[in-house]
C-alpha cells in the first residue's frame, strides 16, 4: 500500500517519528509521500527521504501559508525541482475555504509552480478546496499536461472526471470512511479504478474510528478497507490497482 500523502516529517512527529514509521510498515505501508508545504519544512522532507527507502520528497509552496512564502522560495523550488531528487511538485492549489486567504497571490503561486513542475517533467500534488474549476481553468490554459494528484478529493463527480480527462488522479483519504460523507463516496465508487489513489494525509482527516484523535499513516488499510466495501471488485485486485497507479505516476 502506497501512502500517497502523509506529513510525519512534521515537528509533531519529531519525538515519535520512528515509532510512526515503524508502526506503518508493519500495517503494510510500503512507501510514503511526504508533500511539502512550506520552504522551512523542504530540508526535513529531503533529510528524511534520503535516509529511509520508503519516504519519497516532494515539495511545493501551499496555498494556506501565502504569508510564509518568500521571494526566493519559486527560485529555490525550481533549483530543487531540477535537482532529479523529487517525486513530485506539491502541495500546491487553490484554497477557496477561508475568505481572507487573498485569491490573486494564491493564483500568481499556483501558477508559477506549475510552470516549474512542467519544466522539471514533475507531476504535481494539488491541495484544491471549492476552487475545482479555477484550478482547472488554469491547467487547462497553462496546457500542463505532467498529470498528478488530487489529494484529498472534495469536489463532485463530474469535475473528478475533468480532472481524470487531464490526467490527474483522484486520491480518497479517511472522509471516505465517515457515513455522511456521499459525495466523496458517490466518487469512491464510481470511478474507474485506474483512475484512483488512496492517502492519509496524516497528522489531518482521522478516518472515523479515529475521529478528533491524530492521524497516523499506519490508519491507510482503514481508508483501503472502506473503499473496498464500496466497490464491485474484489480486494487484491483493488489494492494492487491503485498500487500501480500511484507506482506509475511517482516512481517510474
Ligand atoms: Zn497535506
Amino acid at each position: 500500500m502506497i501512502d500517497t500523502h502523509c506529513h510525519i516529517d512534521l515537528p509533531v512527529f519529531a519525538a515519535v517519528f520512528e515509532k510512526v514509521l515503524a508502526r506503518a510498515r508493519k500495517a503494510g505501508v510500503t512507501a510514503q509521500v511526504l508533500p511539502g508545504v512550506v520552504r522551512a519544512g523542504w530540508q526535513r522532507i529531503l533529510h528524511l527521504s534520503a535516509v529511509e527507502q520508503d519516504l519519497f520528497p516532494a515539495i511545493g509552496l501551499h496555498p494556506m501559508y501565502l504569508s510564509q512564502h518568500g521571494k526566493n522560495d519559486l527560485e529555490e523550488l525550481r533549483r530543487l525541482a531540477l535537482s532529479g531528487h523529487l517525486v513530485a511538485i506539491g502541495e500546491i492549489g487553490l484554497d477557496y475555504y477561508l475568505k481572507e486567504n487573498n485569491r490573486s497571490m494564491q493564483q500568481e503561486l499556483f501558477e508559477a509552480q506549475l510552470v516549474i513542475a512542467a519544466e522539471a517533467d514533475l507531476p504535481i500534488l494539488l491541495h484544491v478546496r471549492k476552487a475545482h474549476d479555477q484550478v482547472q481553468a488554469t491547467i487547462r490554459r497553462l496546457n500542463f499536461t505532467g498529470g498528478g494528484i488530487v489529494h484529498a478529493y472534495s469536489g463532485s463527480l463530474q469535475q473528478a472526471e475533468q480532472y481524470v480527462r487531464l490526467g490527474f488522479l483522484i486520491s480518497i483519504c479517511g472522509t471516505v470512511t465517515y457515513d455522511r460523507a456521499s459525495r466523496i463516496r458517490t466518487v469512491a465508487k464510481t470511478l474507474p479504478l485506474t483512475s484512483l489513489v488512496i492517502e492519509t494525509d496524516s497528522p489531518d482527516i482521522p478516518p472515523s474510528a479515529y475521529h478528533g484523535e491524530c492521524n497516523y499513516p499506519e490508519y491507510l488499510p482503514t481508508i483501503l478497507s472502506a473503499l473496498v466495501r464500496l466497490r464491485a471488485e474484489p480486494y487484491q485486485q483493488i489494492a494492487a490497482q491503485i498500487e500501480k497507479n500511484s507506482r506509475v505516476l511517482l516512481f517510474q
